[in-house]
């Protein structure tokens, strides 16, 4: 189980820097979380200003 960002995102970053394993990183056209380093935590989520992070 980890989290995972939808095409709702808009790139702003703001998950990334909430992330304390650094897990998310940015993609091509939005961020990524990489499922293997993600702790579900939820910092992410509740960071985001677009609620584009939910749990898989
Ligand atoms: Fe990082 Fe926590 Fe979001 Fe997982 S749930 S990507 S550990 S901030």
């Amino acid at each position: 189980m980890a989290y995972v960002i939808s095409s709702d995102c808009v790139a702003c970053g703001a998950c990334a820097e909430s992330c304390p394993v650094s897990a998310i990183s940015e993609g091509e056209s939005q961020y990524i979380i990489d499922a293997d380093v993600c702790v579900d935590c939820g910092s992410c989520a509740s960071n985001c200003p677009v609620e584009a992070i939910a749990q898989a």
